[in-house]
Order: C-alpha cells, then sequence, then structure tokens
C-alpha cells in the first residue's frame, strides 16, 4: 500500500481501536466538553453549536471481555448494551459529560435508565424523536424536543446557542454529509479501490472526530484510494447489506462478506452519521430547519415511522440505484427493530425478484467460517443463477 495511504487507513484503524477515546481527550483538554451518544440519530448540530463534542458510542465490539456488564442485562438481548455497560464501569466514558439514548428501541430505553441509576451526577437524556412525520403533530413535538435540549446543552456549555451558532453547524453538518455520499457513491461504483471494510473505518472515524476534521480525512481518503493501482476489480457480487445500523458487525465480518466474493455496494452502518439524506437550509429558522429535515429527509430505517405499505421501497429503491444483485440481512442477534422489520422487507425483495439471504451476528463473533460459506453459496448463486 502507498505509504500516504497506509498512514490514513492506519489513523483510521486507531481511532476505531481507541475504547479508551484518547482523541476525546486530547480534543477535550481541560477546558472543553463532550457528549456521547448511543446510535442511531440525535441532532449534534445542537451539541456542536454549544462548542461540545458529539461522540458516538457503539458499545466495545470485539475488543473488550465482558466481566460486568452481564450482570446488568437479561441473556436474550443484543450485545451492544453490556459492553457500553462495561466501558462506562471501567471508566472508559468517564471523558463524557453527558450521554444521550435515542428512543431506537426497549433496549437503549432501559439502558438510558441504567445509567441514570448508575451515574446520578452526570447528565443522562433520552431523546424521543417523533413517529408522527405530520408537521402540527411529530414536527410541533420535535421542536419542542430540540429547544429543550439546546437549553440542556446551553446549560452544561454554559454558553448561549445563538441562531447564528447553529446555522454554522448546520452548515458544518452539511458539509460533513456531503463527503460521507461522495464516499458511499465512490464505493458503491467502485467498491474495489473503496472496499467497505476499509471505509466503514473511515466512517467509524466521525464518531469521534469532530466534523470538520473528519470532512478532511474523508476527503483525503477519496483521494488517496484511487491512487493505489494494486486495487482490481474481481468477479464478485454485488450485495446490499441491512441490519446493522445500530450494534456494529466486527470489521473481520465485513471482510469475511468481501472474500467470500461479495462486494459491497450499500449499507446502513452508523446511519445516525448519514441520517439526513438532504442538505438542511441554513437560511431561515435553524430548529425549525433540523425539525423539518427529520421530518421530511431521514433514512428509511427499522426504528423510523413509516407506513406498512411503503416497507421495503427504500431497499428496493437502494438495490437498483447501486446495481446490486441482492440483498444480505445481517443483524445483531435478538435486534427487534431489524428482525421485526425484516419480514416486510423480504416481502418488498420478493415481490421485486430480488435474492436475499440473512444470518445474525453480536459485535463480539469471533467464528467467521459458517458467514464466509453461506455468503460464499449466496454470491455464487446470483452469478450462476440469477437473472436480477
Ligand atoms: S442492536 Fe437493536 S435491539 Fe439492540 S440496542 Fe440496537 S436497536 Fe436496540
Amino acid at each position: 500500500m502507498r505509504p500516504a495511504l497506509a498512514e490514513l487507513v492506519a489513523r483510521a484503524e486507531r481511532l476505531h481501536e481507541d475504547l479508551e477515546l484518547e482523541s476525546v481527550r486530547e480534543w477535550k483538554g481541560t477546558a472543553r466538553r463532550a457528549i456521547g451518544y448511543m446510535p442511531i440519530y440525535v441532532p449534534r448540530e445542537l451539541i456542536h453549536a454549544a462548542g461540545m463534542l458529539p461522540v458516538g458510542i457503539v458499545g466495545g465490539g470485539d475488543q473488550i471481555e465482558i466481566i460486568r456488564g452481564d450482570a446488568y442485562f437479561q441473556s436474550y438481548i443484543c450485545h451492544i448494551p453490556r459492553s457500553t455497560i462495561e466501558l462506562a464501569v471501567t471508566h472508559r466514558l468517564d471523558v463524557l459529560d453527558g450521554m444521550l439514548f435515542p428512543s431506537i428501541c426497549d433496549v437503549i430505553r432501559n439502558l438510558s435508565g441504567m445509567w441514570s441509576l448508575l451515574f446520578p451526577e452526570r447528565y443522562v437524556r433520552y431523546v424521543d424523536v417523533p413517529q408522527n412525520y405530520d408537521a402540527a403533530v411529530g414536527g410541533a413535538f420535535w421542536m419542542q424536543e430540540l429547544q429543550s435540549l439546546r437549553e440542556d446543552f446551553e446549560r452544561l456549555a454554559e454558553r448561549k446557542i445563538t441562531d447564528d451558532d447553529l446555522a454554522r453547524s448546520i452548515e458544518v453538518y452539511n458539509d460533513n454529509r456531503s463527503a460521507l455520499d461522495d464516499l458511499c457513491r465512490a464505493r458503491s461504483e467502485r467498491p474495489w479501490v473503496f472496499p467497505t471494510s476499509e471505509m466503514y473505518l473511515f466512517l467509524r472515524a466521525g464518531c469521534v472526530l469532530p466534523p470538520e476534521e473528519h470532512t478532511r480525512f474523508v476527503r483525503a481518503y477519496l483521494e488517496e484510494a484511487p491512487r493505489e493501482s494494486e486495487r482490481r476489480d474481481r468477479d464478485h457480487s454485488r450485495i446490499v447489506i441491512r441490519g446493522t445500523f445500530c450494534e456494529q458487525p466486527p470489521v473481520g465480518l465485513i471482510k469475511t462478506l468481501e472474500r467470500a466474493g461479495c462486494w459491497i455496494v450499500d449499507d446502513d452502518l452508523l446511519l445516525g452519521l448519514r441520517w439526513l439524506t438532504q442538505e438542511v437550509p441554513v437560511d431561515g429558522e435553524p430548529l425549525r430547519n433540523l425539525a423539518q429535515a427529520f421530518l421530511r429527509h431521514s433514512s428509511a430505517t427499522a426504528s423510523r415511522y413509516e407506513p406498512e405499505r411503503t416497507k421495503g421501497n427504500a431497499l428496493v429503491e437502494a438495490v437498483r440505484g447501486t446495481r446490486a444483485e441482492g440483498v444480505v440481512f445481517c443483524a445483531p442477534s435478538f435486534c427487534d427493530p431489524a428482525l421485526l422489520d425484516q419480514p416486510m422487507l423480504v416481502a418488498a425483495l420478493d415481490r421485486a425478484g430480488i435474492p436475499h439471504t440473512q444470518f445474525k451476528y453480536a459485535e463480539n463473533t469471533g467464528q467467521f467460517a459458517a458467514i464466509r460459506e453461506q455468503a460464499g453459496t449466496f454470491s455464487d448463486s446470483i452469478r450462476l443463477w440469477s437473472g436480477a
């Protein structure tokens, strides 16, 4: 690998492995503040506008042994709450001045309650996002929530958040989402130049880097990766993966899919970083603009309300738009939102004649042989028999 690219990838790997949040500690120094958030969506613009750093927390992956985290949860739920508790009780998250728990599912709701009991002195908030997309109902509710969050962050940061501050932050995040859009588009066009197992590390860096720095980092990767002459297309199938919006699969699993003959050309990994699908306007009332963007331009996913008859349309469009040949549902074990949505998505794919397969993972899954066999067979069957 060329040294410039190797250096970028090495930095992305270091950030991915940085469970101690050293980069956040460095950014904070002694005077600044950082607010953690769980997947999927929180309005990071408001945290940024208060001069604080939003920090995405997605559990401990396959890097930590769960010793105390298991004691807080029953066995038949996903893994991310246990490893997040483990990170917290081992003081790895002490650098955070507060924690947001967006409403995705009951597990995250319970985790927010657990947090309040464990850390009564810290700022904790359950962020109840709208489930009604009527501007007069869900929109009015979300405006109130955003205003209330704004006041919380003003108290924590000990400064006012003006409309100008917020408009500037909206611009910064528009820029960041545009870089991520470019990255996803480039990956979809040439997945051998931007393999998802590598691109994911650059996406993931957005959990801990300030957005301005993350945008530069992603743009540098976009420039460097195509200079790598060794990267060639292979006889792989083009697939979309779904189910990975919250608990993250280990990078080894993504690599396994690639080694099994699948180019991943679209995904829902860390969807919160790409939640808003269009630029948020900077003119006018910024809080209203953020609220409207959530209602009108947020990603279709299991934790967001959609009328039943439209479920699956976005997935079929993603397959068509990226010239994918099949879908791999790969969801965390026991993830209610992902697994409850799956039958409706499967029905939409069946109607459209798009092949699919499914398996489950945990963030600390270490054995990939069965997944490799299944994904390899799926990829082969697409290439040999599918007319999709
Ligand atoms: S992985 Fe699924 S069930 Fe678990 S916290 Fe995330 S959304 Fe909820």
